[in-house]
Order: C-alpha cells, then sequence, then structure tokens
C-alpha cells in the first residue's frame, strides 16, 4: 500500500502565493510572532508526523478497530502512542487561546496542518479535531475557573474532548432531545439521559475525557430555545486541575459501522453525572454555534485531506499500470503495454480528482482566512462583514467539499479497476471513511437548507450579493494580471448566473421551493466558489510563480480542465432550480 505524502508544494503555494500569509499576519497584533520560517517549520514539522506517525496506523487503525474492553474502550493497537506523539508535539495547542497554554495560530495555518491530519488518518483527526472544538467552546463562553482548570490539559493533549449533542430520537432536531440538568445548588448541575453517536466518547488513550453535552433544565422553553451547555468530564479535577472522583458517565456500548473504525463511536450514559454549565441557561445551541464554523469547515477539510490521499494513490497506480495502448500507438513499446495514464479517460478521472482537490484546497483556507478576520480584526465592520461571509460559506465547504470528496474518492476507486474495491490499495477504507462527513455536523442536505434558508432568504441575498461583488473584484485583478480571455468570460457568465438564481430563489412565493432545490442551488455556490479559487490561483500564476507551480505543477492546465469540464455542471444545475418544487411534491406518500 503506498504510502500517503503531505502536498507541501500546494500548501506552500497557496499560503505564501495567493493568500499571502505573512501580509495577512502583519494585520493582526495577534500574529506578529507569525514569520515565514515560522510557518514553514510548521508544516514541514506535521508533515513527518503525518507521514510518519499517523499514515502507517490508518489501515492497521480500520481493521484492528477501537474495541469494547472491561466496560471501557481501548483504542485501536498504536492509536495511543500516536496521539503521545501528536502531544508532545504540541500539534493540540497550535490555534489555542495563549492565555491557557494555546499558540494562538492563526486557523489560516492551523487548516493546513489539519489537512494533513485528517489525510494521513481521518479516523485519529477526530480526537484532536473534536478536542480542538470543545476547547474553542469553553475559551469563548466558559467561566474563568472552567478555563483555568480545563483548558491548559486540553491543549497539552493530557485531556480529550468530546461533544454530546445527539440522542437516539433527537438528531437533526436537537429541540426534541430530552438529557435533563437539575441544579445542585452549589453551581454545579445534575446530568441524566442517554446520548448516541458520541466520537470517542470514551478510550483509553488519556488519562480524562472531557464531554460537552446539550441537556434541558427544569422548567425550560420547549424546543431548541430550551438547549444549556454543560461541561461534564469523566474524572472531576481538583482544584490544580489533578485526577479526582470518577464521574457517573459511562460508555454504553460503541457502534459497528461503514468506516472510522479507529474512532469509537460512543453511547454514552449520564446517570445523574456532575457537570457545570458553559454560557447562559437556555443558550446552549447559540454557544456551540461559535464553534460549528470551525468544526463544518474542519470536516469539509476531512473530505479534501482523504481525497488527497485518494488521489496520491490513483496517480501512482496510474503511472505504473500496464495495461493497453495508448489510442496514438504504442509509448511504452519495449514494454508489454502503455501505463494507464495514456488513456484518455484514466485521465479524464485523474483531471476531475486534481481538479477538485486543488479547488477545495484553496477554498478551505479562503474560509479559514475570513474565519481569522472575524476573529481577529481591530475593526468592528470588518469583523462585521467577514463574520457574514463565513457564515454564508460554512455550509458550503462542509457540504460541497465532503460531496465532492466522496466522489473523488469514488473515481480513485475506479481508477485502479478491481484493485481499487479489494482491501489491499486502501482506496475501499478511503471511500469508507470519508462518507461519514456528508451526515454528521449537520447533514448535508439540512446544510444546503442553511444556505437559501437562513443565509440567503432570509437575507434577502445580501450576503450572496456581496460574496458575489469580491468575486467580480478578483476577476478585475485576474484580468489585469493577464489571465486567459476565454476563462475569464466563463467565470463572468456563472457568477452572472449564481446572481440570477438567487435573484430568481429570493423572489419566489413558491413555498417549497427553497427545499426543493437547497442542494442543488448549495452545489451551483459551490462550483462557482471553486471557480473564484481557480481565478485566484491562476491570478499570481505569473512570472517566477508560474514557472514554479504554474507550468510545473500543471496549475494552468487544470484550471483549464476545471473551466472547460467541469463548470459545465452549472447549465443542469440552473436548469433544475428553474424547474421548481413541482416535481417533487407530486407524489402522495403513499405511492412511495
Ligand atoms: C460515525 C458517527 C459519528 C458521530 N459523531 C457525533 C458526535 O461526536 N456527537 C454528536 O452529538 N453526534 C454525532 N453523530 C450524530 C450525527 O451528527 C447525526 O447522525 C446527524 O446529525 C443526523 O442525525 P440523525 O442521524 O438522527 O438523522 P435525522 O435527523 O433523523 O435525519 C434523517 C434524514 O432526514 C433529513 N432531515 C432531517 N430533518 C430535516 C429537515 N428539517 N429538512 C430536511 N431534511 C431533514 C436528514 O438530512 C437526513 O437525510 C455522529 C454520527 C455518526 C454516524
Amino acid at each position: 500500500m503506498p504510502g500517503y505524502k503531505a502536498p507541501l508544494d500546494d500548501i506552500r503555494f497557496l499560503l505564501h502565493d495567493v493568500f499571502k500569509l505573512e501580509e495577512f499576519c502583519a494585520e493582526f497584533p495577534a500574529f506578529e510572532d507569525v514569520d515565514t520560517d515560522t510557518v514553514n517549520a510548521i508544516l514541514e514539522e506535521a508533515a513527518k508526523l503525518c507521514e510518519q506517525v499517523l499514515a502507517p496506523i490508518d489501515a492497521s487503525g480500520d481493521t484492528d478497530g477501537a474495541k469494547r474492553v472491561d466496560g471501557g474502550v481501548q483504542a485501536a493497537s498504536g492509536f495511543a502512542q500516536a496521539y503521545k506523539a501528536f502531544s508532545e508535539g504540541a500539534w493540540g495547542a497550535l490555534g489555542g487561546d495563549p492565555e491557557y497554554g494555546g499558540m494562538g495560530m492563526p486557523k489560516t495555518l492551523v487548516s493546513a496542518v489539519e489537512e494533513m491530519v485528517q489525510g494521513s488518518n481521518m479516523a485519529f483527526g477526530l480526537a484532536p479535531m473534536l478536542t480542538a472544538g470543545a476547547c474553542l467552546a469553553i475559551q469563548a463562553h466558559g467561566s474563568d475557573q472552567l478555563k483555568q482548570l480545563y483548558l491548559p490539559k486540553m491543549y497539552s493533549g493530557e485531556w480529550t474532548g468530546a461533544m454530546d449533542l445527539t440522542e437516539a430520537h433527537a438528531g437533526t432536531d436537537l429541540g426534541l432531545m430530552r438529557t435533563k440538568a437539575v441544579p445542585n445548588g452549589d453551581g454545579s448541575y445534575e446530568i441524566s439521559g442517554t446520548k448516541i453517536f458520541i466520537t470517542w466518547g470514551e478510550h483509553d488513550m488519556t488519562e480524562n475525557i472531557v464531554h460537552l453535552v446539550l441537556a434541558k433544565l427544569p422548567d425550560a422553553p420547549k424546543g431548541s430555545r430550551g438547549i444549556s451547555l454543560f461541561l461534564v468530564p469523566k474524572f472531576l479535577p481538583g482544584d490544580a486541575s489533578e485526577l479526582g472522583e470518577r464521574n457517573n458517565v459511562h460508555c454504553g456500548s460503541i457502534e459497528h459501522k461503514m468506516g472510522i473504525h479507529g474512532s469509537p463511536t460512543c453511547v454514552m450514559n449520564f446517570d445523574g453525572a456532575k457537570g457545570w454549565l458553559i454560557g447562559e441557561p437556555n443558550q446552549g445551541l447559540a454557544c456551540m454555534f461559535t464553534m460549528m464554523n470551525y468544526e463544518r469547515l474542519v470536516v469539509g477539510i476531512q473530505g479534501i485531506g482523504v481525497a488527497e490521499s485518494s488521489y496520491q494513490t490513483a496517480r501512482d497506480y496510474a503511472l505504473d499500470r500496464l495495461q493497453g495502448r495508448a489510442p496514438q500507438g504504442p509509448l511504452n513499446p519495449e514494454q508489454i503495454a502503455d501505463p494507464i495514464i495514456v488513456h484518455p479517460d484514466v485521465r479524464r478521472m485523474l483531471m476531475e480528482m486534481k481538479a477538485l482537490n486543488e479547488a477545495s484546497r484553496a477554498f478551505y483556507f479562503y474560509v479559514a482566512r475570513w474565519l481569522d478576520t472575524a476573529k481577529y480584526a481591530e475593526d468592528e465592520g470588518q469583523r462585521k462583514i467577514a463574520g457574514e461571509r463565513v457564515a454564508l460559506l460554512t455550509p458550503v465547504a462542509k457540504s460541497f467539499m465532503t460531496d465532492r470528496a466522496l466522489e473523488v474518492c469514488v473515481t480513485g476507486q475506479q481508477v485502479l479497476g478491481g484493485h481499487g474495491y479489494i482491501a489491499e490499495w486502501g482506496q475501499d477504507q478511503k471511500v469508507r471513511d470519508v462518507r461519514i462527513t456528508q451526515i454528521y455536523e449537520g447533514t448535508n442536505g439540512v446544510q444546503a437548507m442553511d444556505l437559501i434558508g437562513r443565509k440567503t432568504v432570509a437575507a434577502k441575498g445580501a450576503l450572496m450579493s456581496s460574496y458575489i461583488a469580491e468575486m467580480r473584484e478578483d476577476l478585475a485583478l485576474a484580468k489585469d494580471a493577464g489571465i486567459d480571455q476565454s476563462i475569464a468570460d466563463r467565470f463572468a457568465e456563472v457568477v452572472q448566473c449564481l446572481e440570477a438564481t438567487t435573484q430568481f430563489i429570493v423572489e419566489s412565493s413558491e413555498p417549497e421551493l427553497s427545499g426543493a432545490v437547497a442542494v442543488d442551488y448549495l452545489d451551483m455556490t459551490g462550483y462557482v466558489a471553486f471557480a473564484h479559487m481557480w481565478i485566484m490561483m491562476l491570478n499570481v500564476c505569473t512570472g517566477q510563480i508560474a514557472s514554479r507551480v504554474g507550468i510545473q505543477g500543471g496549475k494552468l492546465s487544470t484550471a483549464n480542465f476545471y473551466f472547460a469540464k467541469v463548470l459545465p455542471t452549472i447549465s443542469a444545475l440552473e436548469a433544475k432550480i428553474k424547474a421548481g418544487a413541482a416535481s417533487i411534491l407530486s407524489l402522495e406518500s403513499t405511492q412511495f
């Protein structure tokens, strides 16, 4: 099985040349120490960890899986040692608050490390991902005491975090949840209920696990307005964060599932467990939203991480596997056959993978940069614009990146023919692993409803208009830089199409339209957003950069492919949206 290689060249091109990380950081006092040497050192060290420690236990984690042992959960073999290496490298502290032991690096840089971690071993990567999410919620909404007690231990990797939202009867509709929190009268609460599907809810990699649990207070308003957020540790810490009594939170079982076998998915029973409120009563969902934009972006990043790994295997296989002859005659006459990369259909598959992956990578940096601006800009107006852009694009990053990632991974399987279906090459695992990214953190269908409903129709199209204006500004810059006229014209057309389609949706009086076309609209936004990324990349592919990445790295050809062979999908999406809801709704429920 081929090893994972961190895509450092492309990451450096995007960070330094396209998104100009150093110039960007110079605008923020919080990032004054972030210079090129620091960035490159972080990237190289992360690549080593991912290639040498995490990737080698990816396949064994899939076959061994996490196991139920003596009422607890034993991590797949090698995972505990890998987590120790991860923690010793201080990777859990990278984006954390410096006041509590974090390194305070920008999300734009942290994202690159996340891609490598998730791409080399997604099942493992879920543990630090959920820990970082829990830290964000504690840091933004927890009391000073909770921050002091928990954040240093979580940044250092001594304790992990888990997010406990889902219940058997409350998945998408969290307002239906039944878990209760009753005040103890001493500032703590007694939490009772059962959560399901809790990722890394129980394990033996660290001494403590910090659960962030959604529950209802007595007399809470009905539905989602009556949900509060609580911190519930497995072991109750003393004043100096030393481990104390075992809390009444236990793992009931772990799920048998399609992929990410190295990541335990747990039923968690809270039997009067002791917990502490985070944020205000009944504001639990609002508190969760603080970290949701980050978490959802990381789910998108999981997609591209795994899709990149699938691409690497498919590319190497296609260069090596000898079958048939090139259409123009033997290119490898001294061998029994030509490598399959000579076949146009194999090239089509590889080009699709490459064009989508590279745009996807650019897109997560783009969204991460807005996240940094929303959090760290000194100017309130700048923070507001950035917050709106993040709100608009988070569902796109989560859904479009993961939907395309599954397509890429299936294509990566296809390139290997039957060898992609059997386990030996690992392409099957990538399809199985990446599939969950379309489901958790809010299903992709529900993300599409969020984009079209709250972010577009409710905002009367204003957030999309501002995004479209930025795309047009970037097109003007790219034209000045001399990009190909036909690409510029094509981009102008699809932006115009997105604008007109948005207007059509916002002005529609058909009540079911939004729900019926939400996924098509999200896809249209995603394809245009990826085209925007190609425009931004082409914009800098001049002079020295062009000779480094434009020609050698195939950026110009890959951009041409995206505009010629991927972007025409927009026309089909436009037709589907214009066709409205009627054909979806015409059957009675009993006719299905
Ligand atoms: C491996 C794994 C790990 C997970 N990890 C965690 C975790 O760590 N913590 C946690 O709390 N949860 C976790 N989850 C739960 C996950 O987030 C939920 O499964 C997901 O949110 C969907 O909820 P559900 O499964 O109940 O589906 P449902 O909500 O029942 O949805 C079923 C279908 O109906 C659609 N649907 C539902 N409501 C609407 C609507 N209003 N409009 C349109 N369509 C709708 C959905 O899109 C979906 O297609 C995990 C799940 C899995 C499988």
